[in-house]
C-alpha cells in the first residue's frame, strides 16, 4: 500500500497526525514483516492512548536500551492537539469531534463528565495541581509499591511533569501578602487544619533538589519564594513558607536546551516516542513501518482481550479485539520468547479499564480476581468556596507601593478531619475587580497581547477573588461505591459498565448509605469547616462577599466560621461526586492474592501478562489529585516490564574468556550511540533486539566506533547472516576518520580501484585500512580482472570470509598455471550458516593481523589467517573500527569487545 499522504481537512492540514499515527491496517502489515530474521508482531499492546497509556508506552520506548520490543498503542479517540492547551474547549456537537463523553450508565445525581476520548485524554485538559500522598495515605498500598513509590517514583513523576520545579509563572507582592497572611493565620490557635506544618511533606522543588543544585539554603529559598534579600525569615520558616507554595505541574523556564513544557500532557512524550521511532526507522511505507518500535494507532475502539487459560489455570493475553467497521479485528501479541512473555496494558481510565477487564476476565478468571473488579470505586469530595475581599484585609502585607498589574496566587493547605480522613484546599487568588469573578481561570488562562496588557496593567487589585476548593478523601471499599456491567446496554457491542458511587452529597433522607458514605459525610463537613477558617484568614478584619455563582452574600467584619457554614450552605458550594475525574480504586492492588485485583506493578492475579495503569490500581487515594501517583505507579510498571517481563536479546554465548576486554557495542542504546554511519544517509544500519543490523537497503556504508582509535588490540565480536547467497560484509580495521580525505599517496592509487565513489565517504577506508571479509561465496569484484579474467571469478581465498580481503592468499591462477603469492596464509573457517552467530577473533599486533572464526553454535574454532602488513600507507596505527553495510546484504552484529 502507498504511504498515505498528510490529510487535508476542511480547516487544517494534518501533517502532525499523518506522522506521528498509524492506521491500524499498516499496523497489523508491520507485524507480519520479518526484521533481522524475528517477525516484528508486537511485544506490548497498551489499551488506551489517554494519560497513562501514553506515560506507559513512552516509558517502555525509552528505556528499551536494547531497542528489543515493539509497543503498539491503541486509541479510541483520534489525534488532536499536540499539547495541553489551556482552557481549550473540546465542545463537539454532532460533528463527531472529541468531546467529554460519559460511555457507561450512572446515576444522574453523580453527574460524570466521562471521558476525553483523543491522544493524551484528560492530560489534554487537567488542572496541574499535583501534591504527593503522606506516609498515611498510602497505607493501604502494598508495602513495596509504597516503598519504591517513595524513594523513586514520586520524584521521577514530579520531575516527568514538572511540579518538582518552583511556580516561577506566580509571584509578585498579591501572592506573597497572601502566602504571608496564610501562614500567620494558620499558626494562630483555633485555626488548625488537622495537620501540624511538621506533619507535611516540603514542596518537591524542595524535596527533590537536582543534581548539581545550588544547596538549599536560606539565601536561595528566599529568591525561590520571591522574598527580597533583605528579608531575615529563618530557614525553617522559609521551608515552612514553601509547603504553602502550590504544586503545580506546570514549567514555565527550563534550562538551555530545553523547551519549556509548559503545563503536562502525556502527548509530547508520546510523540517524542514515535518521532525517535520512524527516524530510527529511516523511511516511511511498509518497510519502515515494520522497523518501527512503536505504532499509535487512533480511532481505534478495543472491545476486549483475547485471552486464553494455560494448563496451570493462569490466564495469558494473546491479543485485543478492536471494534472497526461494525465487525471485530483481531491483532495478536508476540508470543513468548526467550523465556519472556509479552504483555498488555490497559488504560482506559478507570471505569473503562475495569468494564474491559470484567469482559474479558469474568469467565476465565470467575471466582478470583474477576470477583473484586469493580469494587473499592472511589473518587473525592469537593468544594469550592470563592470569596472577595477588599485590599484592606492584606494590606499589613503588601509594599507600601504596588504597581498595578494582574496578580494571581496559588497555595495548599492540607487537613485532616476529626475521622482521620484527608483533605487539602486548591486555594487560587486574582485581583479580579475589573476582570471577572474566576480566579482558578485567571491563574492559567491569560494569554496577553498587546492589546490586553495595557488593560491587565491597570487592574486595579482594589479587590482579590480567592477560591478555596477542598479535595477530601472518600472512604475506601465502600459497599455502595462499585462498578458492574450493564445487562441491557451496550457500547460497541460489550456491554456497558454500570457506576454506582456512595452519594455523600446526597442527604441522608435522599440516600441513607453505609457506614463509609456516612464517614465521607462526616469529612465532607470537617473539611468545609476548615475551609471556612481559611476564608476568615484571608478576609482578616475586613467585610467581604462570598461569591455563589450569580449571588453575592455579604459578609460583616467579624463574622464567626460558624456563621459562615450556613452563609455558604454546603449545598452550594458541593460539586457532584462524579464530577471530579478522580476515579479510582476498582483494580486495586496488593500482595494478597485473595484481597486484590493485581499485584503490587498491576499484573491481574492470575493472568501472566494483563497489567493496568493509571488510578483504578490505588487502594486508597487519601486527598491528593491522581496525576503525580498515576505517573509514578505507571513508570513503575513501565521498569518492571522492561527488566522483568517482556523479551530482550538473545542470550550471548560467548565461548572464550572474556577478561580484559571491553564493550565497544554491548547491546545498548549507550554504546550503540558511540558509532556513526558513514557514507549515504537512510538505510543501512538498525539497532534492534540488541544488535546491529545492517538490513540490506541502500548503497555501500561503514558503520564505526567513532569515538576512539585503536593501536594494538584483540578484537571479538559476533554476526550472523540471514541468506547463504548474498551476504557481503566485513570488518574494517586501522583506518583513519572516513570524513578526512585519503593521504595522496593513497590518492595517487585510486586508478587501481575502479569502483571508487569519492562522493561516498565510506569508500575511504576500503582504500586506507584493511578489512577481514564476509561472504562465505567469496563473490568476485565484478570491476576488477584476475591475471586477464574479467570479472574476477568466484571462490577466491583472498575474498573469502576470514580473509584479509584483496590481500593475495595463494590462490591458484589455473590458466598460468600457478599460484599467487601467498602474502597473507589463509585457509577457510567453519562455514558460515544462516541464522547462527559467528564470532571473529582478530589480532592486531604491530603490523601482524590474525583472524580466527568460531561457530559458537558447534564450537568450531580455526584459525583463517595470518598476515603481516609491509605496506606504510595502509592500516596507520592508530585508527578506527568499523562494520561494513551492502545493498541486499543483511547482517547482524552484536557483543563488539576489545581488548587493548
Ligand atoms: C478538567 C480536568 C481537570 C483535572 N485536574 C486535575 C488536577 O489538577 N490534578 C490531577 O492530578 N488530576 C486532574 N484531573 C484528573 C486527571 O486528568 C485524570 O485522572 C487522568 O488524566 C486520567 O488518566 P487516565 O489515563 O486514567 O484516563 P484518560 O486520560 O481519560 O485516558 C483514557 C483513554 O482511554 C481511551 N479509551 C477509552 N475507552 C477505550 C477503548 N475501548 N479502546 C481504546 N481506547 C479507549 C480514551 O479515549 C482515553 O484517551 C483533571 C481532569 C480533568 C478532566
Amino acid at each position: 500500500m502507498a504511504p498515505l499522504a498528510a490529510e487535508s481537512t476542511t480547516f487544517s492540514l494534518d501533517n502532525m497526525g499523518r506522522f506521528v499515527c498509524n492506521t491500524l491496517q499498516e499496523a497489523k502489515d508491520s507485524a507480519g514483516q520479518v526484521v533481522g530474521g524475528r517477525t516484528r508482531d508486537f511485544d506490548a499492546i497498551v489499551v488506551g492512548g489517554g494519560t497513562f497509556g501514553s506515560v506507559v508506552a513512552e516509558h517502555l520506548f525509552i528505556a528499551d536500551t536494547t531497542r528489543s520490543r515493539r509497543i503498539l498503542v491503541l486509541e479510541a479517540g483520534p489525534f488532536v492537539l499536540p499539547e495541553h492547551v489551556q482552557n481549550m474547549p473540546f465542545v463537539a456537537p454532532a460533528s463527531g469531534a472529541p468531546d467529554m463523553r460519559v460511555p457507561w450508565v450512572n446515576h444522574p445525581a453523580l453527574n460524570y463528565a466521562g471521558l476525553l476520548f483523543a491522544i493524551g485524554g484528560r492530560s489534554l485538559t487537567w488542572g496541574g495541581w499535583s501534591p504527593e500522598p503522606l506516609d498515611v495515605e498510602l497505607v493501604e498500598w502494598p508495602a513495596a509499591a509504597r516503598a519504591e513509590m517513595q524513594a523513586r517514583y514520586f520524584a521521577e513523576a514530579s520531575r516527568q511533569i514538572g511540579v518538582k520545579e518552583t511556580n516561577d509563572f506566580i509571584y509578585g507582592p498579591l501572592h506573597t501578602a497572601l502566602r504571608k497572611q496564610l501562614d500567620d493565620g494558620l499558626n494562630v490557635a483555633g485555626n488548625e487544619t488537622g495537620f501540624a506544618f511538621s506533619d507535611l511533606l516540603d514542596h518537591p522543588a524542595v524535596r527533590y533538589p537536582d543534581p548539581g543544585e545550588p544547596p538549599l539554603d536560606a539565601k536561595l529559598l528566599r529568591d525561590w519564594l520571591g522574598l527580597p534579600a533583605s528579608d531575615t525569615t529563618p530557614l525553617a520558616k522559609l521551608k515552612e513558607l514553601f509547603k504553602l507554595e502550590a504544586p503545580l505541574a506546570v514549567q514555565s523556564t527550563t534550562l538551555p536546551g530545553f523547551f519549556p513544557t509548559n503545563k503536562f500532557s502525556a502527548v509530547p512524550g508520546l510523540m517524542r516516542a514515535t518521532r525517535l521511532a520512524s527516524s530510527e526507522a529511516d523511511g516511511v511505507g511498509a518497510a519502515a513501518d515494520a522497523r518501527k518500535r512503536i505504532m499509535v494507532v487512533p480511532n481505534c475502539h478495543v472491545q476486549d482481550l483475547i485471552t486464553e487459560t494455560q494448563p496451570d489455570n493462569w490466564v495469558r493475553v494473546t491479543g485485543v479485539r478492536v471494534w472497526q467497521n461494525g465487525g471485530s479485528v483481531d491483532v495478536m501479541l508476540a508470543p513468548p520468547r526467550n523465556g519472556a512473555q509479552s504483555a498488555v496494558v490497559l488504560a482506559l481510565g478507570t471505569v473503562e479499564t475495569t468494564r474491559v477487564a470484567r469482559t474479558t476476565f469474568q469467565q476465565s478468571l470467575a471466582g478470583r480476581a474477576a470477583d473484586r473488579m469493580g469494587k473499592n470505586l472511589i473518587a473525592h469530595l469537593r468544594s469550592n468556596l470563592t470569596i472577595r475581599i477588599p485590599k484592606a484585609a492584606i494590606v499589613a502585607n503588601l509594599p507600601p507601593t504596588v504597581i498595578p498589574s494582574l496578580q494571581v496566587s496559588a497555595l495548599l493547605v492540607k487537613g485532616k478531619a476529626a475521622n482521620n480522613k484527608t483533605f487539602h484546599f486548591q486555594i487560587t487568588a486574582s485581583g479580579l475587580s475589573k476582570l471577572g469573578a474566576d480566579s482558578e481561570a485567571e491563574l492559567f488562562k491569560k494569554v496577553p497581547t498587546l492589546e490586553h496588557i495595557d488593560a491587565l496593567r491597570r487592574a486595579t487589585d482594589d479587590t482579590v477573588v480567592i477560591t478555596i476548593r477542598g479535595i477530601g478523601e472518600m472512604s475506601p471499599r465502600n459497599t455502595d461505591s462499585f462498578i458492574d456491567l450493564s445487562t441491557v446496554d451496550t457500547d460497541f457491542d460489550r456491554p456497558k459498565a454500570v457506576v454506582s458511587l456512595g452519594n455523600a452529597k446526597a442527604t441522608p433522607q435522599q440516600f441513607p448509605g453505609s457506614a463509609e458514605t456516612n464517614v465521607d459525610r462526616a469529612t465532607w463537613n470537617d473539611m468545609d469547616a476548615v475551609s471556612d477558617k481559611i476564608a476568615l484568614i484571608f478576609a482578616g478584619a475586613e467585610p467581604f462577599e462570598i461569591l455563589a455563582g450569580n449571588t453575592v452574600i455579604p459578609v460583616p467584619a467579624g463574622t464567626p466560621a460558624a456563621r459562615l457554614s450556613v452563609l455558604a450552605a454546603f449545598k452550594n458550594r458541593r460539586d457532584d461526586l462524579g464530577t471530579t475525574h478522580h476515579d479510582a480504586g476498582t483494580m486495586r492492588m496488593g500482595a494478597n492474592v485473595a484481597d486484590a485485583v493485581t499485584n503490587d506493578f498491576g499484573r491481574i492475579h492470575d493472568t501472566t501478562n494483563c497489567y493496568v495503569a493509571g488510578p483504578a490500581l490505588f487502594p486508597s487515594a487519601g486527598s491528593p489529585n491522581p496525576m503525580l501517583s498515576g505517573v509514578g505507579l505507571a513508570r513503575r510498571t513501565g521498569d518492571l516490564l522492561n527488566a522483568g517481563v517482556l523479551p530482550g536479546p538473545d542470550a550471548v554465548v560467548s565461548p572464550q574468556s572474556e577478561a580484559g576486554f571491553r564493550p565497544l557495542f554491548d547491546g545498548t542504546a549507550a554504546t550503540f550511540s558511540k558509532w556513526r554511519l558513514s557514507g549515504p544517509t537512510g538505510g543501512g544500519m538498525l539497532h534492534v533486539d540488541g544488535e546491529i543490523l545492517s538490513y540490506g537497503d541502500g548503497g555501500l556504508r561503514l558503520f564505526y566506533y567513532a569515538t576512539e582509535t585503536f593501536a594494538d588490540f584483540t578484537l571479538r565480536l559476533q554476526f550472523k547472516i540471514f541468506d547463504g547467497t548474498r551476504h557481503n560484509s566485513g570488518v574494517f580495521l586501522r583506518f583513519p576518520r572516513p570524513t578526512f580525505d585519503l593521504t595522496p599517496p593513497l590518492q595517487a592509487r585510486l586508478g587501481s580501484e575502479p569502483a571508487f565513489d569519492p562522493g561516498n565517504p565510506a569508500w575511504r577506508p576500503v582504500i586506507s585500512g584493511f578489512e577481514v571479509q564476509i561472504d562465505d561465496n567469496a563473490i568476485g569484484d565484478s570491476g576488477k580482472d584476475f591475471y586477464g579474467i574479467q570479472p574476477e571469478p568466484n571462490g577466491l581465498y583472498k575474498n573469502r570470509t576470514g580473509a584479509i580481503y584483496k590481500i593475495q592468499a595463494g590462490d591458484r591462477i589455473w590458466h598460468e598455471n600457478r599460484n599467487e603469492p601467498a602474502v597473507q596464509t589463509y585457509s577457510p573457517g567453519p562455514p558460515l550458516i544462516p541464522g547462527i552467530w559467528f564470532e571473529y577473533e582478530i589480532g592486531v599486533q604491530g603490523d601482524d593481523y590474525t583472524v580466527l572464526l568460531t561457530n559458537t553454535q558447534t564450537g568450531e574454532r580455526r584459525q583463517t589467517t595470518f598476515f603481516r602488513n609491509t605496506d606504510a600507507e595502509r592500516g596507520r596505527s592508530p585508527g578506527f573500527i568499523g562494520v561494513q553495510a551492502y545493498a541486499g546484504n543483511a547482517v547482524a552484529w552484536r557483543h563488539i569487545r576489545i581488548k587493548t
